[in-house]
């Protein structure tokens, strides 16, 4: 096999939020921005709520596969907002974004994330 005759682009690996978001893109890319930001937003509450439903069920192979539809989902809505994931994520490497400690040492109101 020749690489002359691969038409499709080169993608960093789906293991780096990078290379997700870039494969995430040339799969749906030209479908997700026709469908535009609130379209995408609909389907992507739905897959949330089949995660939930997964959550409470007992198919662990079903809650895998609703966890990639929901990251793959929220994915999308990055790129159509203008938002590289790895740059969303970083907002984490260096401790809580609150109080920059890692574990976060933010009172216990704050971390027991019930709101
Ligand atoms: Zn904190």
């Amino acid at each position: 096999m020749s690489e002359a005759h691969t038409s499709k682009p080169k993608v960093p690996p789906t293991g780096t939020l990078e290379g997700f978001q870039e494969t995430i893109e040339q799969l749906y890319g030209d479908r997700d921005r026709l469908r535009g930001v609130d379209g995408t937003f609909v389907w992507f509450v739905e897959e949330v709520g089949e995660l939930a439903r997964a959550l409470k069920g007992s198919d662990p192979r079903n809650l895998g596969e609703e966890f990639a539809d929901v990251l793959a989902w929220l994915t999308t809505l990055a790129s159509l907002a203008g938002i590289r994931m790895e740059d969303a994520a970083s907002r984490y490497g260096a401790g809580c974004p609150r109080c920059g400690e890692t574990p976060c040492a933010c009172p216990s109101k704050r971390t027991q994330r019930t709101s």
